[in-house]
């Protein structure tokens, strides 16, 4: 899959310090390694994953991992390893049936009154554990017209009351492009709310601009922004100030994770992430079991050591400040409640 960080209409015209931020993300694992002193080897045993799914980390994320630290868990999230080419008969390219609930192209609906939107099919990182690497992102439409098309099996469903943008990132979009969006989307009356599913919060802090604040905040909708964080070390004060923005223009901000073994997997990370997502007036909403995407057997951890974990956290956390553990099964109509 080709990884087109920036939008078409973004072309040709400046682009903003975010953007630049997007160009200049390193994507070769050679680069990387050098930069983090660590071994070179670690670079050539990326081969297999690399071609289908290839490096891609933002400098902003790259300068909170530690140097000369293999076994960094921000690096585990990004670096690709041999172990991507296990090939494990559960582990599929469709793990969640996404294919299944398109209702029209680039429209997921599993759930009852939400329909999911995938914005683009561009981050501005490549999580090694992700489902994404194998979704067919081309047959998403691209571009406001094509959207129209795809927007009106929304329209025509006045169940559909809450909107969730997707990805990709929806993020990756351009202040313009991403306005236009929202305001396609408000123009159906019975949606009410807007969620927007976003890793660039943390990625890319620059990306929360006044811009994006203003086509939030003169918005109808009910806006709620889910930030995906893995680790309390992808919280440095730039992304602290991101998300303060977003909250004191008066939109919630919830976070989500993915349980992942030898990044968060035991109690002392996940507490530590609770503590300053709350700190940073951030909810832990849920931490995902990992989705089994073929390429990702590595970062599995036991179902059941993960609700050994959870319930842990809750005797030394307000209840608040414990995510609910989830998995999407297919078919189901809400995530399966695991803690
Ligand atoms: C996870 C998911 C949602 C959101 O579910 P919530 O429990 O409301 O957070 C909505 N649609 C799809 C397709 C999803 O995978
Ligand atoms: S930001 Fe989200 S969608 Fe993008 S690669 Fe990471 S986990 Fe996947």
């Amino acid at each position: 899959m080709a990884i087109v960080p920036l939008q078409p209409s973004s072309v040709g015209a400046r682009l903003v310090d975010w953007q630049l931020e997007l160009k200049s993300a390193i994507r070769d694992p050679i680069q990387l390694c050098r930069e983090l002193e660590l071994p070179l080897e670690l670079a050539h045993q990326a081969h297999e994953g690399e071609r289908q799914f290839p490096l891609f980390a933002p400098r902003s994320f790259v300068r909170r991992i530690e140097k000369g630290n293999p076994c960094d868990p921000l690096l585990l999230q990004v670096l690709p390893l041999a172990s991507e080419s296990n090939s494990s008969a559960d582990f599929t390219t469709d793990p969640v049936g996404d294919l299944t609930a398109t209702i029209a192209p680039g429209i997921i609906q599993k759930y009852h009154g939400r329909a999911l939107l995938i914005a683009t099919g561009a981050c501005a990182i490549n999580c090694r554990y992700c489902f994404r690497r194998h979704f067919p992102y081309h047959e998403a439409p691209k571009g406001e017209l094509a959207w129209e098309s795809s927007l009106e099996v929304i329209r025509s469903d006045s169940s559909i009351s809450e909107v969730i943008l997707s990805g990709g990132d929806p993020l990756v979009l351009n202040d313009a492009g991403f306005q236009r969006l929202v305001r396609q989307i408000e123009s159906i009356g019975h949606v009410e709310r807007l969620r927007i599913h976003s890793r660039l919060p943390i990625m890319i802090p620059a990306r929360i601009n006044s811009e994006l604040i203003q086509t939030l905040q003169t918005s109808r909708l009910v806006a709620i922004v889910v930030i995906h964080c893995n680790h309390a070390n992808e919280i440095d004060c730039e992304v602290g100030s991101a998300i303060a923005q977003l909250i004191e223009a008066g939109i919630p901000v919830l976070n989500q994770s993915v349980l992942l073994r030898n990044v968060n997997d035991n109690i002392e990370a996940l507490v530590e992430l609770s503590e300053i997502l709350v700190a940073s007036r951030v909810m832990p909403y849920y931490l995902n079991a990992l989705d089994r995407v073929q390429g990702a057997a590595h970062f599995e951890v036991e179902t059941q050591k993960g609700v050994e974990l959870v319930e842990e956290m809750r005797t030394k956390l307000p209840g608040y400040a414990v995510p609910r553990f989830v998995t999407d099964s297919t078919g189901e109509r809400s995530k399966t409640i695991l803690a």
